[in-house]
């Protein structure tokens, strides 16, 4: 059965064994693991996912000819899901730990990263996210204080998360061969992180920064600040420095500050 991929779902399906068998190893299945996988296309990352025995597999995928064909192929392996994931409940799954995967379309990736991120859940539903993105974007996630890269994405995403590079995956692993090459990303939950009220001003406060990426810091600060004077000297701020020289904690500080101020 050939199946045509739908581009608007930026369908691109693994098709190195090699490859799907190494992503599989990244989540460390056991017998008591739950899992979900989401954007399961024709399952090539399914059936070794199964091979691992996990608990449970939760799948979520929005094509309903896809999610039908899964359906008959893995019949009650699986809890098929058929929605689109960013419309999902992600707590509410399952109230088991969940290990996820996630071979989802680039822009998918990194709306449902910021999506889980910044909704504030009382407790972890995850063990880890396991997901792929395009090289471009995880290097942007990976980004350090001081390089061309560092920005909203890498901010946001070390504030509750560690990041770790698992490996790149060249293009010619995928049918159809997407345009980039990929890179492979493991998050797993900081057991600490800065505590903030609402994770939606520290997205504020860094798209005012960043949308004045090469201005100098007084901008972004007189935006968001009426008494800027202070915000500076309290967080001994260098007003000569740009949104990129200020460490992922400054920024973590500048949103609880203007949290304060919005009380
Ligand atoms: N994981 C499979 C398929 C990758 S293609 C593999 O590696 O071979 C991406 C898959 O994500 C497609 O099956 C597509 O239908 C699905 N998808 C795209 N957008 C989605 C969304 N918003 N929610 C859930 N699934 C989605």
């Amino acid at each position: 059965m050939i199946i045509k991929a739908k581009k608007s779902l930026g369908q691109n399906f693994l098709i190195d064994k090699n490859i799907i068998k190494k992503i599989v190893e990244v989540g460390n299945i056991l017998s008591n693991s739950s899992v979900l996988e989401i954007g399961a296309g024709t399952g090539n990352l399914t059936e070794y996912i199964l091979e691992k025995k996990p608990k449970k597999l939760y799948i979520i995928e929005k094509d309903e000819k896809l999610a039908v064909k899964l359906k008959e192929r893995f019949d009650k392996k699986i809890n098929l899901i058929n929605k689109d994931v960013l419309e999902v409940s992600e707590n509410l799954i399952s109230s088991d730990k969940l290990i996820v995967y996630g071979n989802l379309p680039y822009n998918i990736s990194t709306q449902i990263l910021a999506k889980w991120i910044t909704n504030d859940h009382k407790s972890n539903w995850y063990e880890n996210y396991i997901l792929m993105f395009q090289k471009e974007v995880a290097d942007r996630i990976l980004a350090h204080t001081n390089s061309k890269n560092y920005g909203r994405l890498s901010i946001l995403s070390n504030w509750k998360l560690d990041v770790k590079k698992i490996f790149n995956i060249k293009a010619s692993c995928f049918a159809p061969k997407p345009k980039v090459e990929s890179t492979l990303l493991k998050f797993t939950p900081k057991k600490k992180y800065f505590e903030l009220k609402n994770s939606k001003n520290l997205e504020i406060v860094t798209r005012v920064f960043f949308n004045q990426r090469r201005k100098k810091i007084k901008n972004p600060l007189n935006q968001l600040f009426k008494k800027s004077d202070k915000i500076i000297e309290k967080l001994k701020l260098n007003i000569d420095l740009r949104p990129q020289n200020l460490s992922p904690k400054t920024y973590y500080e500048l949103a609880k500050e203007y949290e304060i101020l919005r009380n």
